[in-house]
């Protein structure tokens, strides 16, 4: 495939994956997770003419194989999730992050996990048979689930399971992951440390500032994957700028080095400056930046969501990446008609772009500066492993 050619393929299908009955499940009044961006999501899209087009579908997402669920997942962890999905409450839950704070005992949260695992697996079959180049699934991107516990609201690595079942059927896809949520990608990471077939790069606030408090620029992956494991932390208060230094001089160059025939994106959304759980002060317009370079080296890409926990910000941010991912221009097609009351009253209506916002002071020039060394550091430790200099 040329990956410099940027217009999609003639017979290329995009597929959204939406259920709304899924984006209903309710993680309870106080919990910051909201399935309901994905609905805000889809009306979002439609409203501004970018789902509408004749190659693109919905796709309702079926539970996974549960037989799947054991290429990442502990058989003892599977079954006790079902167990606390049923409603059972047992003291060694909490050992396997079960119970906690941020990982409730939902009733139905292994079959609403199995379903976004589920959509998530078949987004990427499509693209490996060939059929679509474009896949995104805002109720996908559970990244921080590990092998025998939950964490950071996640009970299931769709990610995870879908890459394994993709490699497990056709070993020689290329396939790069690329974290963009606020929160780096431990459970992914965890999965393919020692794995050079899968080229991991998360982008995130700094581990000495926020959850999962891992993902420093010294992980960088081991045995044959090392090299294959990339970390940029960023300081509390980065900026588009920031962001845009650490893409041009890390990301970028390796993505094209290393030339995936299928980029994995996890499009969490709290890396933005009214996201209530993080310190990042990201716009946008850095976001739609980091999807068009990534579709620019590889035009077949699976999005998927993740964080994100300013409802109406996500859900512009999300359609966002869908039109980028499709390239066509979002036009609002109900422009001063139904804007404040459908998408939050702070909501510019007829727009889905956010205005520029630079951090200022001691912490701009910190964060600029701690983003120039771990840059200065991922040119000397992984660039040689890729043929760069
Ligand atoms: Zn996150």
């Amino acid at each position: 495939m040329n990956t410099l050619d940027h217009k999609p393929e003639q017979q290329s299908r995009s597929i959204f994956v939406y259920s709304d009955e899924m984006s209903r499940f309710d993680f309870g009044p106080d919990h910051p997770f909201m399935p309901e961006r994905a609905i805000k999501t889809y009306d979002l899209c439609n409203r501004y003419g970018v789902l509408n087009h004749p190659w693109m579908s919905i796709l309702e997402p079926e539970f996974l194989d549960e037989a799947l669920l054991t290429l990442f997942h502990k058989p003892s962890y599977i079954d006790m999730l079902k167990r606390a999905s049923r409603g059972e409450v047992e003291l060694g839950m909490l050992a396997h992050g079960l119970g906690t704070e941020d990982n409730p005992l939902l009733p139905g949260i292994f079959e609403w996990s199995l379903k976004a695992s589920g959509g998530t697996r078949a987004a990427l079959q499509s693209i490996i048979q060939g059929d679509a180049t474009v896949v995104f699934n805002p109720l996908g991107g559970f990244h921080h689930a590990m092998p025998d516990h939950a964490e950071g609201f996640c009970y299931i690595n769709d990610i995870v399971i879908a890459i394994k079942d993709a490699l497990s059927k056709s070993p020689d896809t290329k396939i790069a992951y690329v974290d963009l949520d606020a929160h780096h990608g431990n459970g992914v990471q965890h999965a393919f440390y020692s794995d050079p077939s899968v080229f991991f790069f998360s982008i995130h606030e700094t581990g000495r500032a926020l959850y999962p408090w891992s993902g420093y620029e010294t992980e960088i992956g081991e045995g044959d994957g090392l090299g294959f494991t990339v970390n940029i932390p960023l300081e509390p208060g980065a900026d588009d700028e920031v962001y845009d230094l650490v893409l041009e001089n890390a990301l970028f160059p390796l993505l094209k080095a290393f030339s995936p025939s299928i980029i994995v994106a996890q499009l969490g959304a709290d890396t933005l400056v009214s996201d209530p759980l993080t310190h990042l002060k990201l716009t946008n317009n850095a976001y739609q930046k980091a999807v068009k370079g990534i579709l620019d080296i590889c035009p077949r890409i699976m999005g998927l969501g993740g964080g994100g926990y300013d409802l109406y910000r996500t859900a512009r941010c999300w359609t966002l990446a869908w039109a980028i991912m499709n390239r066509v221009e979002p036009t609002d097609e109900y422009a001063g008609l139904v804007g404040g009351m459908m998408f939050g009253p702070e909501m510019e209506v007829g727009s889905l772009y956010d205005h520029p916002y630079r951090s200022k002071g001691d912490i701009k020039e910190k964060a600029l500066q701690e983003a120039k060394r771990i840059a200065n550091h991922i040119r000397e430790e992984i660039f040689p492993v890729h043929g760069l200099s």
